[in-house]
């Protein structure tokens, strides 16, 4: 478990299983059927049918560290908006501590603890030098905490949770990818209830 992580749904497309319903149907005109067959969707997005899914999408805000959102900002069809370096100055040392380093008395803890005091230690004196905080920011370290809304249609949704609840994915991603997967299978069933 990552202390500090946050994963919240912010906002989502009222109602979002019928309007799904309603463009796949039209498709087919079998308006008339909507909502009489439970599976009906989960069948579309089994065969391939996703541009149905694209008309949701849900809204997130998301507390992690740089490290996370550097990878997660690489899924493209997205929008985003990302507490900034460089107009906010970063004066508290807030960080993501990955559970590898929560035992306190190891040695990788020591390690891990001292580093981000001097790193913020340098962050502040290079304020104090008259450094903006854009350049102070320079000495910063992956593991500074950060918050990011983002938003995502609903086949994005379902492509990124395939991708990064993988354990070949950021042990941090995967737990905000879990977080995700288990908001969006109780928001929208047929669509998530697969993954
Ligand atoms: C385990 C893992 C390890 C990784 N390691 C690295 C690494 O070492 N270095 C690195 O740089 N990245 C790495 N990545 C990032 C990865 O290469 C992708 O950039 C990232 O996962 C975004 O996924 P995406 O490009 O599929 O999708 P998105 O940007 O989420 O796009 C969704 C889909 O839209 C389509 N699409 C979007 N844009 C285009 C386009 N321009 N052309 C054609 N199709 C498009 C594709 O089908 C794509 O899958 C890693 C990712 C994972 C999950």
């Amino acid at each position: 478990m990552y202390n500090g992580l946050e994963v919240k749904l912010l906002a989502i497309t009222p109602d979002s299983e019928n309007l799904v319903e309603k463009a796949g149907r039209l498709c087919y005109a079998s308006g008339d059927k909507q909502g009489t067959n439970e599976n009906w969707i989960s069948a579309r997005v089994k065969q391939g049918h996703e541009s149905l899914i694209e008309h949701a999408s849900a809204t997130f805000y998301i507390k992690a560290s740089r490290a996370l959102t550097h990878e997660l900002v690489r899924h493209r069809i997205a929008s985003y908006s990302q507490r900034s370096q460089r107009y906010v100055r970063e004066l508290q040392a807030d960080y993501i501590t990955p559970p590898e380093f929560e035992d306190k008395n190891s040695e990788a803890a020591k390690i891990f603890h001292e580093s981000m005091s001097a790193a913020w230690s340098s962050y502040r004196k290079l304020l104090d030098a008259g450094m903006k905080p854009e350049i102070a920011r320079y000495v910063l370290p992956n593991a500074c905490m950060t918050e990011i809304i983002c938003t995502w249609n609903f086949r994005e949704i379902r492509h990124i949770l395939k991708l990064r609840t993988s354990p070949a994915a950021l042990p941090e991603i995967r737990e905000v990818a879990h977080k995700i997967a288990d908001i969006m299978k109780e928001q929208a069933p047929k669509v998530f209830g697969d993954l």
